[in-house]
């Protein structure tokens, strides 16, 4: 085993993801660059144990309460202007920043663009894996390119917006690319000109309320992380991975099989003629919204997030998740997927 390397054993991960889960690493290494996985890489050893990479826990379920492989938790920093072509600024941050931290230093220091997804939990690394979104804005509006270390070739690699295949809350790294590459960095490309989005959920209203007609980046910023506080519970107080199912799309044709049955379904077009319907709303009408299984929950304000009621197993959240996924399907026919990725 290459003594360079700080491996820890049995480290216990519950601090490490926001649904507070135990559950115990066999080998646990902290990435402060790349220089670590070239190290893991060159071990013979260390390269074929399994890897989750980590960043801050906010999008995995831990089912099992010991991990038998090798957890690589991003802790590399920095954030810096790459260039500025005239019309647009490139920013490239690490993988091991927080998500909101970088929101915050990119309107502190003038370029608007991110607003619309502050206060999303997790780091910047795992940003791109389900191409995180908020309040009518995706990650991929603002990607530019990354890097990332490959596990077959030991080599590293960048990719385009095109490369990664974005799409809702999805992207190569959940498919082929899934324990194969480590992102290490992004590049976003933030234009100068910009127009405020605010026509997504209470945005309008909430800053309507505070006497605001023509917001800044920074009054966007502060309202959606108002209200996000309000309607979303903070993992700090109760384990959570926010939204736990994705919104299932389904053809006008389904919809309006659907709509016979269940006039009120909420749904929203998508430019490729399909609708989104709210997995909440589906959930909602289940009966399971304030419901407990065991120490799992639907939270009592928010029927699509789940949350760890006191002392939780990864297994329980399951199980909830699964009675959940078979009662939607029952009564809608309609399958819903997780997002979180189960470990
Ligand atoms: C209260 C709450 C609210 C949330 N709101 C939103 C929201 O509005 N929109 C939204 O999109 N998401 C939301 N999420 C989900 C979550 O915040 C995002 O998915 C976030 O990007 C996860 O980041 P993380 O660092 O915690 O990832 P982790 O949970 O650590 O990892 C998630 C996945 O990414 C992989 N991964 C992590 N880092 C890397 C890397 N550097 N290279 C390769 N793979 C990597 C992991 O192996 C894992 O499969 C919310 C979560 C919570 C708890």
């Amino acid at each position: 085993m290459d003594t360079q390397l700080a491996i820890q054993t049995d480290v216990s991960l519950k601090s490490l993801n926001t649904f507070g889960i135990e559950s115990v690493a066999a080998r646990f290494l902290e990435v402060r660059g790349v220089q670590d996985l070239e190290a893991v890489y060159r071990d013979p050893f260390l390269k074929e144990l399994p890897r989750l990479v980590l960043g801050g826990g906010s999008n995995l379920l831990l089912v099992s309460s010991r991990y038998e492989g090798i957890v690589l938790k991003m802790v590399n920093k920095g954030m810096a202007v790459e260039r500025d072509d005239g019309q647009s600024t490139y920013i490239r941050v690490c993988a091991g920043e927080l998500w909101h931290d970088f929101v915050m230093w990119t309107l502190r220091n003038g370029y608007p663009g991110l607003e619309n997804m502050s206060l999303i939990p997790g780091t910047v690394g795992a940003a791109p894996v389900q191409n995180i979104g908020a309040y009518g804005v995706e990650l991929k509006d603002c990607f530019y390119s990354l890097r990332a270390f490959d596990f077959h070739s030991g080599q590293m690699v960048e990719l385009d917006r095109e490369d990664c295949a974005f799409s809702y809350r999805d992207s190569i790294f959940k498919h082929e690319m899934k324990d194969r590459l480590v992102i290490i960095d992004l590049t976003f490309v933030l234009p100068k000109a910009w127009t405020p989005n605010i026509g997504y959920g209470d945005v309008a209203s909430v800053l309507r309320a505070e006497g605001i007609s023509d917001p800044t980046p920074e009054d966007i910023s502060r309202a959606i992380i108002a209200i996000r506080q309000r309607k979303l519970p903070d993992p700090n107080v109760q384990g959570n991975a926010g939204s736990f199912f994705q919104n299932p799309t389904v053809s006008a044709e389904t919809l309006a099989q659907l709509r016979e049955s269940h006039p009120n379904i909420p749904s929203y077009p998508q430019s490729d003629g399909r609708f989104r319907i709210a997995a909440g709303w589906l959930i909602d009408q289940c009966g399971w919204k304030g419901k407990q299984l065991g120490r799992a929950g639907v939270c009592a304000t928010q029927a699509l997030v789940l949350v760890n009621c006191g002392g939780a197993e990864g297994g329980e959240i399951a199980t909830l998740a699964k009675a959940i996924q078979a009662d939607v399907k029952a009564k809608f026919g309609i399958e819903l997927n997780p997002e979180p990725s189960f470990i």
